[in-house]
């Protein structure tokens, strides 16, 4: 099968893992979350506290249909937490970590129809790509989503500190020197604000 990439980059709470999920399953495609990998790197160093070079060597990620297993234990849950929210970032920043998860979601896609979801999929991962989404939202408008999230779950959080923290993984995230959160030139920029997620898809 031809290799065929769909990428949707954008800030944390635009509606990328919610959007790629859809089309996936509209198009058959399989969807790869990409920052879902780098929290499981996150949750390690969190439990852990080791340095870099074992953490890198000691993990090993899997990802089986919307499961996610750090070292064969599911933390699918765990990865979502505020405390992870958190961390991420900073760990996202090292370079070490994206040589190692870049590879392997460019191995997870080879040879197939994907779509992934991350920051710097349209301009580092697949500069390539047949189709790249920019997904952008307001600030506001994506704490709101974040809160619902975490209040389905049962996660206690409040707007303040949430709208807080996507501003500062924002912040890192378009500011890092390694791959920073940016548009792609040739991807088109969809803000959600306003959207239906029917009309986003
Ligand atoms: O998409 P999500 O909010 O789960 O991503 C968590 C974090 O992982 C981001 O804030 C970013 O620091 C990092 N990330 C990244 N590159 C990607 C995907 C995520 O740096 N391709």
């Amino acid at each position: 099968m031809e290799e065929f990439i769909v990428t949707v980059d954008g800030p944390a709470g635009s509606g990328k893992s919610t959007i790629a999920k859809i089309v996936a399953s509209k198009y058959g495609l399989t969807y790869l979350d990409t920052g879902a990998m780098y929290r499981m790197i996150a949750l390690y160093a969190l439990e852990n506290n080791v340095n870099l070079e074992a953490m890198l060597e000691n993990t090993k990620l899997d990802i089986v249909g919307n499961k996610f297993f750090l070292n064969g234990k599911d933390v699918s849950e765990e990865i979502r937490t505020p405390e992870v929210s958190g961390i991420v970032s900073p760990v996202a920043a090292i370079k070490a970590v994206r040589v190692k998860l870049v590879e392997l979601q460019r191995e997870i896609s080879k040879g197939k129809k994907t779509i992934l979801d991350g920051r710097d999929i349209g301009t580092v991962v697949f500069p390539n790509a047949q189709v790249k989404i920019f997904l952008v939202a307001s600030p506001e408008e994506r704490a709101r989503r974040r809160l619902n999230e975490y209040k389905e779950k049962g996660i206690e959080a409040d707007f303040e500190s949430v709208i807080t923290s996507i501003k500062e993984r924002d912040h890192i995230d378009s500011t890092r020197k390694e791959s920073p959160l940016m548009k792609a030139d040739d991807a088109v920029e969809i803000d959600s604000s306003v959207m239906t997620i029917e009309e986003v898809v």
